[in-house]
């Protein structure tokens, strides 16, 4: 523990944010860094516990509490603090594979489990970290990591996400030779045609793919396997195969006028929006679809709050998003005690620039959409929204939302993004190589397995636990390399 008072002595920090009203006048990352003085001043705040909660990942009631990854984040902590940033550098490596991506995009479970945070504001251990692996980039030491001696052995992963990305990256380290099957036109999964510009620049993904390139790791975009090539013909070129194409599956919303024009869901809204914005250098927008117009977000989570962002960007009249849940508490509940993930409310950036351009929170809670009313041209005209109220179920003890009479009323919008969840994998890949799915729609392994018991095929990532968050698809990457390592060498050191 470098400073053991630095949790008295300092009080937390973070890097300075643009204010809305500068901020959506582009689709740049907004988040700037501390000085190196400042975080180091971050790391000596950490008390390094004996029980450090930060780095468990453990599930607790349901939710996971720390980090999935179990970055070695004390150890960490104290290399910032003193400044040795490269044996930071170092630490946070044995663990992970693409800092740069969870420094930006992770929710910080590590911070809600934090000890600090029981009483006070936890250790700035998300902004530690990005200020470790940028700093590593900028001073060379994140390298290709080619392997000096090749097995023989070969493997395709099919999905270049997060969790496809990782395993690829663990494999052809360990001298596999490795290639990534992507069936969109640039790798990195939801991390570029998901989450928005200004949550991760698409230029620090291609940073990474580069030196994966650099390391032997074979790219094939614009592949869509069970559609383009079988799965028989990629098992009589590779000895493994790993299935991580996400869980892409959207939930829709079956009500009167789905049909209309003008109603997307938000993961292909998103999608055309970023690649409008790669394909042409960030020098166009698809303005065309949002100027003007009042949109509606159907779903209150993050992909929601994604849109929220990405239509007040693009010039949107108004938007309303709408969440069927209750309004969470603005601290934790007593059921919900630290080192729990907190269920409270969050105000996420989309929603604060929404409220900056149009005067108030864009969410309406304990709301759903009942139908849609088309105009001549068959778009979409208005919405027709009604309240819910949480009833308990006598015979099953469970709470649903049920609709309130008399609260029914339309609302005009001429776009709608349907943010509701994921219902799995698309199934055709599983498919092709003869893999089973579950009742969720994702891949059935045994419990802790990867494997998914049919010919030499793993998975990973959502396709196999459901849409959950960046830091478990690489977790579970690497855990699927490790795995994969295993059954082809007989031993593993991954
Ligand atoms: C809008 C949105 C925002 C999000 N924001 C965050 C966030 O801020 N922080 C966070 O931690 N998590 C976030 N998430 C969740 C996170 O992005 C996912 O959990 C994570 O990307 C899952 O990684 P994956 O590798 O399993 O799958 P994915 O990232 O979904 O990648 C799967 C890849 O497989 C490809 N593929 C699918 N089928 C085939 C096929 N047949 N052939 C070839 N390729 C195929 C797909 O095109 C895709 O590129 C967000 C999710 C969404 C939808
Ligand atoms: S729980 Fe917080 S204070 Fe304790 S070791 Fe982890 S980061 Fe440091």
């Amino acid at each position: 523990m470098g400073k053991p008072t630095g949790f008295l002595e300092y009080e937390r920090e973070t890097g300075p944010i643009a204010a809305p009203e500068e901020r959506i006048r582009s689709f740049r990352e907004f988040h700037g860094s501390l000085s190196e003085q400042q975080q180091r001043l971050q790391g000596a705040r950490c008390m390094e516990c004996g029980v450090p909660f930060c780095q468990a990942g453990v599930m607790i009631a349901g939710m996971a509490s720390g980090c999935p990854l179990h970055n070695l984040i004390p150890e960490i902590n104290d290399l910032v603090y003193r400044g040795r940033w490269e044996q930071a550098y170092i630490r946070l490596s044995k663990t992970h594979c693409f800092p740069e991506f969870t420094s930006r995009v992770c929710p910080a479970l590590c911070e809600a489990a934090c000890t600090c945070g029981l009483h006070g504001d936890p250790v700035s251990t998300k902004e530690n970290e990005r200020a470790v692996i940028e700093y590593a980039f900028a001073n060379g030491l994140v390298k290709a990591d080619a392997p000096k001696v090749r097995t023989g052995k070969t493997a395709a992963v099919i999905g270049s996400g997060p969790a496809g990305l990782a395993a690829a990256w663990q494999l052809n380290r360990r001298g596999h030779s490795v290639t990534v099957y992507e069936r969109n036109d640039r790798p990195g999964g939801l991390l570029r045609y998901g989450i928005p510009n200004m949550k991760l620049e698409k230029s620090v993904i291609d940073r990474r793919t580069r030196l994966m390139e650099e390391a032997g790791i074979r790219f094939l975009c614009n592949v869509d396997v069970g559609k383009d090539i079988s799965g028989e013909e990629l098992l009589s070129q590779y000895d493994r195969i790993l299935l991580a194409c996400g869980a892409s599956r959207p939930r829709d919303i079956a009500v009167s006028g789905r049909d209309a024009g003008g109603i997307y869901f938000a993961v292909d809204f998103l999608k055309n929006v970023t690649k409008a914005l790669l394909d042409s250098d960030f020098k166009q927008n698809p303005e065309k679809l949002v100027k003007g117009r009042q949109v509606l977000v159907v779903g209150g989570g993050d992909t929601g709050n994604d849109c929220v962002g990405t239509a007040v960007r693009l010039g949107a009249a108004g938007v309303i998003q709408l969440e069927m849940m209750p309004k969470p508490p603005e601290t934790r509940a007593l059921n919900n005690p630290w080192p729990e993930w907190p269920k409270v409310l969050k105000t996420d950036y989309g929603q604060e620039e929404a409220a900056h351009c149009f005067g108030h929170d864009p969410r309406i809670y304990q709301a759903t959409v009942t139908g849609f009313r088309k105009n001549k041209s068959k778009d979409v005209c208005a919405a027709q929204i009604v309240s819910l109220a949480p009833v308990r179920d006598e015979k099953t003890g469970r709470m649903s939302m049920e609709p309130i009479p008399g609260t029914e009323k339309e609302i005009p919008v001429d776009l709608v993004l349907i943010a509701a969840g994921f219902l799995g994998c698309e199934g055709y890949a599983a498919e092709t190589f003869g893999v089973k799915l579950n009742a969720k729609g994702n891949v059935e392994t045994a419990p802790g397995s990867c494997y998914t018991g049919s010919g030499r095929v793993f998975t990973a990532g959502d396709m196999h636990r459901g849409q959950s968050l960046v830091v478990w698809a690489i977790a579970e990457g690497r855990e699927a390399a490790r795995q994969m390592d295993e059954s082809l060498m007989g031993y593993t050191g991954l």
